[in-house]
Parts: structure tokens; C-alpha cells; sequence
């Protein structure tokens, strides 16, 4: 192929359900009929590619199809494997799943849907409200940090997904925050407006690992996405290594030790998690930088993606890409 670089388009996905029929309309995902039109669009537009093929492209061993594009689902979601996972085999396409260590292991609620679920149960400014009271309520005791108005001040900005508002409480809740404190307060908000508790949630809500080892079976790619689904860019180097370590160890089975793939929980990573997965044995990286990939050109640890919601019948954005 000599050295020319090759266009890869990603498209990522996380909840792929029926919404209107769901307990939790408001959860943000990507509803099944939508899902199907996409795959249909894709069939007709694009030539699907595997994890397989892109690695032999990243290590310039083959080339990639035109117009190639590939399909990843991050956090493990049992709707993963009951509405997305029959689509793709109808279709004849690899779906690749990023499934936190923590979801099949121990069955507990990540904090990142505990929050997503606090978020389409409640209304947003009281929301707001709840936060900043708590954060108030706990400063000085046995925490510290920076003021309300401070810590609004730098972090309630918005994102191409998001308002102000709802990254405020994300960010708080998900990473600044010392960790005992996030998790104490997101759960006395989940308890207030959720409506279930944490254990009911997340036995309907992550596959298991039978599950896991179907697709795997049918041909679907496993990578990581962490264990505890951390911001690793955040973690101490001790923190980051271990929560890395933990999850290589419980993937074991379905991935391979020499040449597996990372999908950066929240998109976020540092020079020094670069090096460490690179001395795992992680032969690609997936972050959510929105860009097609550049194979060739583009670090492979580093690839950007699109949301799966920059394609039609959503709509067209991934034209502009
Ligand atoms: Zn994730």
C-alpha cells in the first residue's frame, strides 16, 4: 500500500433500544428502528469493515475498502446483544463492544449510567440545585475543593451533546469530585429521583459474560473499556495501571494479550496511559476526537471517531467529514 494513508469512518454507539416502549424514554440512545435505517444505509453506502481488517491496515499489512467504516459500541448494554447484535448478523456486519471489567464481574452500577439515569429522570434545574446544595453541604468535612461558583465557573461548559447544565452535574459526579464523595452523592440522587435501586438497574442493564462469549462466538470483536469505566486520564499513574490490569485480566478470554484494542472511557487518556497499554501489548485506541480517521497518518492509539448519531436517517454530518 505503500505508505498511502487510508479514510476510515467510526461510528460509535452506547444505549440501541426500543425507547418508546422503555422505562426511561429520556435516556439518550439510539432507538431500534433507527438503528435498522442506519444499517440499511450503511449496506447500501459504505463497506463495513471488521476489527481485524483495520489492525492488519494500522500495521500497513492490507488495505482498507473505499468508503470503509466501522461499527463500536461502548459500555457493555445488554441492548447491545438483544437489538444491535441481531441486526448486525441480518446484515452481515462485525459489530466491535467495549465492555467495562466491572459490569460482568460484579454486577454493579457504573457511576457513568448511574448518572445518565439520575439525568433522564429528573428535571435539569433541580438537578442543578441538588448539586450545588451537596457540594456546599460536604466542603470542609472530610473533603475539600474549590468554591461552587469556582467550580461552575470551569466546568459548566458545553459540548457538541450536552448543555451547560448537564455537563456540570456529569463532570462533578463523574471525575471532580473526590471519588467516596461522587459516588455518595450520586447515589442519594439516584435514590430521590430513579425510582429503583442501584442492584435492579444494573442486573437489567449490562450483558453477562455468557452473553459476551455468543457474540464472540458469532464473530463480534471484544475490547477494553477500562474496569471501573474511570477518567484515566485523571487517575494517579498507580490508579490508572491498576484499573487497566484489572480489566485485561477479567477480558482474558476474548481478547488477544499481543494485540488488543483500548476504547478510552470518556475519551480520556495521557501520555502516560499511551505508554503503558502500548507495553500491554494495545495495538489501536479508540477516542471520541470527532474526525474520520486518517490509517497511515492518524497515531493508532489515537483514532478519532463520529457519534453514530452524525449518520443518517439522523442526519448528514458525516458528509462534512
Ligand atoms: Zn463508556
Amino acid at each position: 500500500m505503500g505508505g498511502k494513508q487510508q479514510k476510515l469512518l467510526i461510528s460509535m454507539y452506547h444505549y440501541t433500544r426500543d425507547l418508546k416502549h422503555s422505562r426511561y424514554p429520556q435516556i439518550r440512545g439510539l432507538d431500534i428502528n433507527l438503528f435498522r435505517k442506519q444499517m440499511e444505509f450503511f449496506s447500501e453506502n459504505f463497506n463495513v469493515v471488521t476489527m481485524e481488517q483495520v489492525i492488519a491496515a494500522v500495521k500497513g499489512k492490507k488495505s482498507l475498502p473505499e468508503k470503509a467504516l466501522l461499527l463500536t459500541f461502548d459500555d457493555g448494554y445488554v441492548d447491545n446483544y438483544t437489538v444491535a447484535f441481531p441486526i448486525l448478523e441480518e446484515f452481515g456486519f462485525q459489530g466491535s463492544f467495549f465492555i467495562p471489567g466491572k459490569t460482568f464481574a460484579t454486577h454493579q452500577l457504573l457511576d457513568v449510567n448511574k448518572i445518565h439515569y439520575i439525568l433522564a429522570s429528573a428535571q435539569i434545574e433541580s438537578l442543578v440545585q441538588d448539586v450545588k446544595e451537596r457540594i456546599d453541604y460536604y466542603r470542609g468535612k472530610e473533603f475539600d475543593y474549590p468554591t461552587t461558583e469556582e467550580l461552575w465557573n470551569q466546568y459548566a461548559v458545553a459540548n457538541r451533546y450536552d448543555g451547560k447544565d448537564i455537563i456540570f452535574v456529569k463532570r462533578i459526579l463523574q471525575t471532580i469530585l473526590p471519588e467516596k464523595l461522587r459516588n455518595q452523592i450520586s447515589s442519594e440522587l439516584f435514590e430521590k429521583y430513579v425510582g429503583i435501586t442501584e442492584e435492579q438497574l444494573a442486573y437489567e442493564l449490562y450483558m453477562t459474560r455468557e452473553q459476551i462469549r455468543t457474540m464472540k462466538k458469532h464473530g463480534m470483536f471484544i475490547g477494553l473499556h477500562g474496569y471501573d469505566h474511570y477518567w484515566l486520564g485523571n487517575l494517579s499513574s498507580n490508579q490508572m495501571r491498576k484499573d487497566i490490569t484489572r480489566a485485561l485480566e477479567i477480558l482474558d478470554e476474548f481478547i488477544d494479550r499481543e494485540e488488543w484494542v483500548m476504547n478510552y472511557p470518556y475519551g480520556s487518556y495521557n501520555d502516560d496511559v499511551l505508554s503503558f497499554i502500548k507495553e500491554q501489548g494495545a495495538c489501536m485506541g479508540l477516542t471520541t476526537r470527532v474526525k474520520a480517521a486518517e490509517i497511515g497518518l492518524d497515531d493508532a492509539l489515537q483514532l478519532p471517531r463520529l457519534d453514530c448519531n452524525d449518520f443518517p436517517p439522523v442526519t448528514e454530518n458525516y458528509s462534512n467529514f
